[in-house]
């Protein structure tokens, strides 16, 4: 038994960070700067966009994507119960109203029959999950949005870097926001990033600073002018050059963290199979996944205890655990505001029953999965029904 507590998700974070925060700590320009332009930039080209915008967060990045396509007050989006309440509060934000719609059994992504039966003459957009970073059904959700005329924004914040038939998440036209959240894939402490199509991404831009026109974002440059105009009733959500510093060095160490998660879910599939009271996470052939969280999920069936009790031992044991996600109609604010019962979203519901996500990071070391799935076999055993 480990003698030191595995903690669920620890950011990665080296000298090559802590030095060009300094750096930036030096030069007399911590806010929105030089610093945040060439992340954007590095960014835009990593996963292939046409253009991006950083933001303070990814759930800001979707509230001003939402405010950049014009939606509003008596405007429907469709969304996914099975997310973080993010996803939806930003649709509650802009005015419009969430229309939640249940998941598919496997990947546990919006099932994209159920965003077709819950289309109607208000709806303006479909705000898909690529949930734990795989991606979702992404041709039948477009073939969705072309019939009937909507707008797409992907919620990416699991999905750096992954792809969907060899296109990176992110890449073309189609509104995608990212999260540098402290546990996500790429951190800047907090952050985010959406990308798409540049007349949105402009338009976006404007939400997140104030609805300041163009010029007064140099406005303390030499050069730039004092003088500004308030376009829209803007939010405030642009990164600091301090953020995007952190992002600059993590964005060139991705694709080791990536290959490092890689390993760290093959190891968890080699040491897990055949443990027949836990059914592990797959991947589709037709994607590369972004891997930022493992969902473990037990049947119950053969287990004397409840999820709950599982993550209880899991801890015994010195292991952080956690569930992604309690589904948003289960929380008491749209709960009584739409009069969701659990079994709404059946699958939703029944699914998170059962979901224990185990630890995954840049970080883990393939000795700590092997004290993983050494007590996830050890609890199964213990408690075989
Ligand atoms: C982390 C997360 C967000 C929110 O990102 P923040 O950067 O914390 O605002 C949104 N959606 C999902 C699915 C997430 O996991």
């Amino acid at each position: 038994m480990r003698t030191s507590f595995l903690p669920f998700s620890p950011p990665l974070i080296g000298e090559e960070e802590i030095e060009e925060v300094i750096d930036c700590l030096r030069s007399d320009w911590i806010t929105t700067g030089p610093k945040t332009k060439r992340f954007e930039q590095s960014f835009a080209e990593y996963v292939g966009a046409p253009a991006a915008l950083a933001v303070s967060s990814g759930t800001d990045a979707m509230l001003v994507g939402l405010a950049a396509m014009g939606i509003g007050s008596g405007d429907e989006v469709i969304t996914t119960t099975m997310t973080f309440c993010s996803t939806v509060h930003v649709i509650e934000q802009v005015g419009a109203r969430p229309v939640l719609v249940d998941v598919e059994p496997d990947t546990l992504n919006v099932d994209p029959r159920r965003v077709e039966e819950a289309v109607s003459s208000r709806t303006r957009a479909i705000l898909p999950v690529h949930l734990y970073g795989h991606p979702c059904d992404m041709d039948a959700l477009d073939d969705i949005a072309v019939r009937h005329g909507l707008a797409i924004l992907e919620d990416a914040a699991h999905a750096l870097p992954a792809s969907y038939k060899n296109r990176r998440i992110g890449s073309g036209a189609t509104a995608a926001a990212f999260s540098f959240y402290a546990t996500k894939n790429l951190t800047t402490g907090e952050g985010g990033m959406l990308t798409g199509d540049p007349e949105l991404v402009r338009k976006a831009r404007l939400w997140s600073l104030h609805g300041l026109s163009g010029d007064a974002y140099n406005r303390y440059n030499r050069g730039g002018s004092w003088a500004y105009e308030v376009l829209v009733p803007g939010f405030k959500c642009n990164m600091s050059d301090i953020q995007a510093a952190i992002g600059l060095q993590q964005l060139r160490k991705l694709d080791r963290f990536q290959a490092h998660r890689r390993r760290i879910v093959e190891r968890y599939r080699a040491l897990l199979s055949g443990c027949d009271a836990v059914q592990l996470p797959t991947e589709r052939p037709d994607v590369v996944s972004g891997w930022n969280l493992f969902p473990l999920r037990l049947n119950l069936g053969l287990l004397s205890i409840d999820r709950d009790g599982f993550i209880g031992e899991l801890k015994k044991r010195n292991i952080g655990s956690s569930v992604h996600f309690i589904p948003v109609h289960v929380h008491p604010y749209y709960r009584d505001k739409y009069g969701f019962g659990p079994r709404d979203f059946p699958i939703a519901y029944d699914e998170y029953l059962r979901i224990v996500t185990v630890p995954l990071s840049a970080r883990i070391q393939e000795e700590d999965v092997a004290d993983v799935a050494g007590a996830v076999r050890e609890i199964c055993a213990e408690f075989r029904r």
